[in-house]
């Protein structure tokens, strides 16, 4: 096996140049301003060990990544009830597209595209207010990643639900085919919180950690969920993490994960380790250009693509 530190330390050093191609998300202010030149790199195997490099202690704007914290909260809570709500399937469409919903009488193709991340928002809603609701995921994720440090930036919250336009019409048009069962502004004041939790990339692969280890986060030794349901939530995110563009992630890296349009990248190596990237330029399809790139030097050089080494 490659030192992992050095490997990291080179990935870092050889892609930071390219920090300036794609572009940031800028749809809010909080996520216009961010300097594009941040790079962080985050890997921890189950021993615990860490290898990284670059910005990776500084929290960011995770966004879509939450989905799948969310996800793995709706299935502890409703079980496989939860795919009578929301399909598994990949969209080919954009993270924010309606047009299938109208063909598919208002159900998601998946949790991790934007429609369905709202369906699974009002699943965890359940018996909650919004308030409890957004609560008990911040302790989830504090929970994963065993630190208690971690919060939603307020902010970012904030101007999500000043801009949010598309979601908006998204969880109306779902609403007109009575596929949510709470407010839609409830609703999507959880989705607008959830988008909002602010993580460092070395938090974020400790939280993805129990993925990598059939579902025990071999850290805390809690069991988080079953090995049966780890293996199928990484298998979501290897078909649907990148939105239109998983095909293409699953070729070039060959590995579960999923993005955000903050620029961050978690991926899970199943056995081996977790992972994360932080870099805000985005390609066409909203996912990190330079994370994208990073994780396929560290998958092309550990061996680690769930396709063989
Ligand atoms: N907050 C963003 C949205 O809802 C999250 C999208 C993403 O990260 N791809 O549009």
């Amino acid at each position: 096996m490659t030192d992992l530190q050095a490997l990291v330390e080179e990935i870092h050093h050889t892609l930071k140049p390219r920090t300036g191609e794609g572009r940031v998300a800028d749809y809010i202010p909080s996520l216009a301003r961010v300097d594009q030149d941040k790079f962080g790199i985050a890997v921890i195997d189950l021993d615990g060990n860490v290898f990284k490099s670059g910005d990776c202690d500084e929290a960011f704007s995770i966004q879509s990544v939450s989905k799948v914290f969310m996800l793995t909260l709706a299935l502890g809570k409703h079980g496989e009830a939860t795919w009578n709500r929301v399909g598994r399937e990949p969209s080919g469409s954009a993270f924010n597209s309606i047009v299938q919903l109208e063909h598919e009488g208002g159900k998601p193709r998946n949790p991790f595209i934007n429609a369905g991340a709202i369906v699974i928002s009002d699943l965890v809603l359940a018996g909650h207010t919004p308030r409890e609701a957004i609560g008990e995921i911040v302790r989830f994720v504090q929970y994963l990643a065993d630190d208690p440090s971690i919060a939603i930036d307020p902010e970012v919250a904030k101007s999500e639900a000043a801009t949010g336009y598309r979601n908006l019409a998204l969880a109306n048009f779902m609403k007109s085919f009575g596929k949510l069962q709470h407010p839609v502004d409830h609703v999507l004041g959880v989705y607008f919180h959830q988008c909002a939790l602010a993580m460092s990339c070395t938090q974020l692969a400790r939280a993805g950690l129990f993925l990598a280890a059939n579902g025990k986060n071999p850290l805390t030794g809690h069991t988080v969920v079953s090995s049966q349901r780890a293996r199928r939530i990484n298998a979501l995110m290897l078909t649907c993490g990148h939105y239109d563009g998983s095909g293409d992630f699953a070729y070039h890296v060959g590995l579960p994960g999923k993005s955000g349009v903050g620029g961050g990248i978690m991926a899970v190596a199943p056995g081996k380790a977790a992972m994360a990237v932080w870099s805000p330029g985005l390609n066409h399809n909203g996912n990190s250009l330079v994370g994208s790139l990073a994780l396929e030097m560290l998958a092309a050089r550990t061996g680690w693509s769930v396709f063989g080494a």
